[in-house]
């Protein structure tokens, strides 16, 4: 029997093979949770205005360039603004999130999205329910 994968992209029709597989080390209503915390608000879900300098690495390389960068060695992926107004992000190709969602999360960041990850009303009382 051929096993799925947790590290499919989980969008579209995959989303309900995810929930169909509770072998999963993780549970399905959190992972959907983890992916709708990491959207940003829409004000900041934009194109970067700027020169972006993205790195699509592995887990554990993020973890090494993410600390070289001054950020939390448990960041999942991160980004940093330099002083020339070039935004570096570093992107897992391996998270527990697509790529896109981690780039979308990272360039709101860029975007000025505070780090605390404040929330817009609407967005806040979608993940309350
Ligand atoms: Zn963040």
């Amino acid at each position: 029997m051929r096993e799925l994968s947790c590290k499919g992209r989980l969008v579209g029709p995959s989303l309900l093979a995810l929930l169909l597989l509770p072998s999963c080390g993780i549970s399905a209503a959190y992972h959907v949770r983890y992916l709708a915390e990491l959207e940003p608000p829409a004000r900041y879900n934009h194109p970067y205005d700027g020169p972006l300098d993205e790195r699509v690495v592995s887990a554990v390389e993020v973890t090494t360039l993410c600390m070289s960068m001054g950020t939390s060695p448990f960041a999942a992926a991160c980004s940093l603004v330099a002083e020339d107004g070039t935004c570096h992000i570093v992107l897992p190709n391996n998270g527990q999130a697509p790529v896109s969602t981690y780039r979308r999360h990272e360039i709101a960041h860029c975007n000025g999205w505070p780090p605390n990850h404040p929330r817009d009303q609407e967005q806040a009382e979608v993940l309350d329910q």
